[in-house]
């Protein structure tokens, strides 16, 4: 069964196409575009750079085997204030992100220059 995922600017339905990451469904009239699952939201370019920038520092918590992923999920929860099941970084926006990458660092993980806050991108 396919899914169906909405253009949160365009109320339109945004369409798949195959790609060598997965399916990825992009709105017919802007730049907005989501992943497949129900734990990835329509985002823009830059909010997706920010998603994969947030996992390239949270995943290495988890996958270093100090922590489960189960409990570093949690942990991210509770510093976000959100319940479990909302924290999916395929969810986040761009602040959320810049969050996920604060935990990281707090963690101990490593820390990449995510360049200047630019309020425009949010
Ligand atoms: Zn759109």
């Amino acid at each position: 069964m396919l899914e169906k995922k909405l253009c949160p600017v365009h109320i339109k339905l945004m369409l798949p196409s195959k790609t060598k990451y997965g399916l990825r469904f992009q709105c017919p009239d802007c730049d907005i575009y989501s992943w497949d699952g129900p734990t990835s939201m329509p985002g823009t370019p830059a909010t997706h750079k920010f998603r994969k920038q947030a996992h390239e520092v949270f995943d290495p918590l988890w996958k270093s085997g100090k922590v489960t992923r189960k409990k570093c999920y949690r942990q991210l929860s509770v510093f976000m204030g959100l319940a479990r099941k909302d924290t999916h970084i395929g969810m986040f926006d761009i602040l959320q992100c810049r969050l996920v990458i604060a935990f990281a660092a707090l963690k101990g993980g490593s820390v990449k220059n995510s360049g200047r806050c630019k309020s425009t991108n949010v």
